[in-house]
């Protein structure tokens, strides 16, 4: 452990648009907010080529662009922004403890957690491959399916989120096809009656997929396989989505914190505010539902004027 201990009046763990947005409004608010950026500066967006609904991009912009204007804008105001990562955290007493990669020690009045969440893939070759390339392969409805319309697509899963955004393809697209890996859905019956009453839904049961096929830049179609026949097959399409969840990057922090059974930290609804005082949530760690760059940054937003009051409140 550390020789020397630092004392942070606001620290914020996670560089996304979250934790960005926090601190912009915690450095304007003279609370010298100190980031740490994690593994993925810049967050998710880093990994998609073109951010086409975050207010104010007339013409779009491209995430690793968009992520580094951010981090200038809240360097801008003062906030400091570093390399590391947070390892560990001691939530037990008023001064909130915080270990950057095993080694730094900080003590702080006010946390706010933007640590985001991960999208799940299947681990085919070829899926990180198209995924890689921008050629085709999303784990996001909302923010991709606009690129598909009146084309046909794949989505792969079977629950409420996996209906939720076939049901949003199908307003967009020519067909959606929908693969199920097992006999049954894992969705509520009213999500699984919503999509099996959309007509240019189909829903394949028992199928897997077996690879992501295309000319080596974009996706021309998906090989299954019908596990009830033993048929291998292939589904032309040019875009496949991933709907088989999210992993909150909350690990470390659920010994003091209340997360649900997924590991989204659990917020006060309509605050930023967790179980523990002076620790805030923001962004997609606490956000199941949206999972949109715009939504992590007003909870971001929300997360520093809630640390800004909570500190105001102890003066
Ligand atoms: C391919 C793709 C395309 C997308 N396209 C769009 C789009 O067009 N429009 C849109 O609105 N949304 C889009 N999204 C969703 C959007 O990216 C997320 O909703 C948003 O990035 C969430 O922001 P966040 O700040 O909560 O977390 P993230 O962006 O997930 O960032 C999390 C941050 O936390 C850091 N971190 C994690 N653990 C630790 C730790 N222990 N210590 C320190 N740091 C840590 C990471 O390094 C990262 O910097 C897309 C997502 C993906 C994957």
């Amino acid at each position: 452990m550390s020789d020397t201990i630092e004392k942070i009046k606001c620290l914020i763990i996670g560089s996304g648009p979250a934790g960005y947005t926090a601190a912009i409004y915690a450095a304007r608010a003279n609370m010298n907010p100190v980031l740490y950026q994690g593994m993925q500066p810049g967050g998710q967006l880093t990994t998609t080529n073109e951010v086409e609904n975050f207010p104010g991009y007339v013409d779009g912009v491209t995430g690793p662009e968009m992520m580094v204007q951010l981090q200038k804008q809240a360097e801008r105001f003062g906030a400091d922004i570093r390399d590391g990562w947070a390892t560990k955290v001691d939530f037990s007493g008023g001064i909130h403890k915080v270990w950057i990669n095993d080694a730094i020690e900080l003590h702080c009045e006010t946390v706010i957690i933007s640590t985001g969440a991960s999208a799940k893939y299947l681990g085919l070759a070829s899926e990180q491959h198209y995924l890689q390339m921008g050629g085709g392969v999303s784990a996001c409805a909302v923010c991709d399916g606009f690129f598909y319309r009146n084309q046909e697509v794949v989505i792969v899963g079977a629950g409420d989120s996996a209906c939720e955004e076939a049901h949003y393809l199908s307003k967009l697209c020519k067909k959606v096809t929908m693969l199920v890996r097992s006999e049954k859905f894992r969705a509520s019956k009213i999500m699984e009656e919503r999509v099996r009453k959309t007509e240019n839904i189909e829903i394949l049961l028992n199928h897997d997929t077996v690879e992501v096929l295309g000319d080596g830049q974009v996706v021309e179609a998906i090989k299954v396989l019908n596990k009830t026949t033993n048929e291998t097959y292939d589904i032309p399409a040019t875009g496949f989505f991933v709907a088989i969840g999210h992993k909150p990057n909350t690990d470390i922090f659920k010994e003091y914190l209340t997360l649900d059974e997924t590991g989204y930290i659990i917020n006060t609804p309509g605050t930023s505010k967790t179980n523990i005082e002076g620790v805030f949530v923001a962004g997609d760690a606490a956000d199941h539902v949206y999972r949109q760059a715009i939504t992590a940054a007003g909870t971001g937003c929300m997360a520093a004027l809630d640390a800004e009051r909570y500190l105001a409140a102890k003066e």
